[in-house]
């Protein structure tokens, strides 16, 4: 059994609808596969309705963009209730720090000398509630500022640079709290990803574990295989479900071919029973 934990549709900062998504999982071959779009549950329904067709599980999931003291940590929840009005209120904060920023960045591109506007971004970002730097990357690279974005985040959009404009993310340990109590089951993605560096080391981990974390993603493409060892000795210490996924964002991201990284079918049995809400339920 192959199964995908991690995956990015046009609902979010992905290049494929969720259909089409799903549509490619099966032919990669993957019997399971989570859309979990960044704080977005929107693509949900649209990717469920091809899982059927296709004959793949869909397991429904997002991933929330929260902070850990200063540091953004990506948060992944599975098979929360969509409805449950804590949720629902908190992401409507995220998505309204998205909405926000949009036009601060492009202010400060355009002071910067860039001559993009809102609309250029808004084209990129379409169907997507949840609008981000990869859709002003998109723009810029439509409008030939950047060859892609990778060179977009290389040189205007990160930390520091011209483009860069922070934004509203949850605490860490309030939303962990949030998503179980939606019988969601809330899951660290790439804790020792990118700039990450391993502040989440196993005594925060334990601490989140008393907070009601499930897991984390062990098998990651930003993980060295080094990171992955450490990482799976600690979910074995914690007595944390240790995941393995793609992170697929389509065109979005080199690198991420979906079934890239994989998650063992004990630890997704693991995962679900967990769950207050039922698959397919
Ligand atoms: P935002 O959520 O708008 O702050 O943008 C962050 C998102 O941009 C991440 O979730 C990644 O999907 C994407 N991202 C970050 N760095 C890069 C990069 N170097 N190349 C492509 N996508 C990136
Ligand atoms: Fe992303
Ligand atoms: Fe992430
Ligand atoms: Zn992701």
């Amino acid at each position: 059994m192959r199964i995908d934990l991690h995956t990015h549709s046009s609902a979010s900062d992905g290049t494929d609808t969720p259909g089409d998504l799903v549509r490619e999982a099966a032919a990669a071959g993957l019997d399971v596969v989570a859309l979990t779009d960044h704080d977005a549950m929107s693509g949900w329904a649209e990717a469920g309705e091809v899982a059927d067709e296709v004959g793949i599980t869909l397991v429904p999931g997002l991933e929330i963009s929260t902070r850990f003291g200063h540091r953004g940590v990506h948060l992944l929840g599975y098979l929360p209730d969509p409805t449950d009005p804590a949720l629902v209120l908190e992401l409507d904060r995220i998505l309204e720090g998205r909405t926000t920023r949009t036009p601060a960045i492009v202010a400060a591109l355009r002071a910067h000398g860039v001559d993009i506007t809102e609309d250029d971004v808004r084209r990129e970002s379409g169907g997507s509630v949840a609008a981000g730097r990869p859709h002003v990357a998109d723009a810029l690279a439509r409008l030939g500022v950047v060859r892609d974005r990778t060179e977009a985040f290389a040189t205007l959009l990160s930390p520091g640079q011209p483009g860069y404009v922070n934004r509203y993310a949850s605490a860490l340990e309030e939303m962990i709290p949030i998503i179980t109590g939606a019988g969601g089951v809330p899951v660290i993605a790439h804790p020792w990803g990118r700039r990450g560096g391993t502040v989440l080391d196993e005594s925060a981990l334990a601490m989140l574990k008393d907070l009601g974390l499930a897991g984390i993603e062990v098998d990651h493409q930003d993980h060295s295989p080094e990171l992955r060892e450490r990482l799976r000795g600690i979910a074995a210490d914690l007595d944390l479900v240790a995941t393995g996924s793609s992170d697929h964002h389509g065109l979005g991201k080199v690198d991420h071919d979906l079934g890239v990284n994989t998650t063992d079918p004990e630890q997704y049995e693991r995962l679900l029973s967990l769950a207050g809400n039922p698959l397919g339920g």
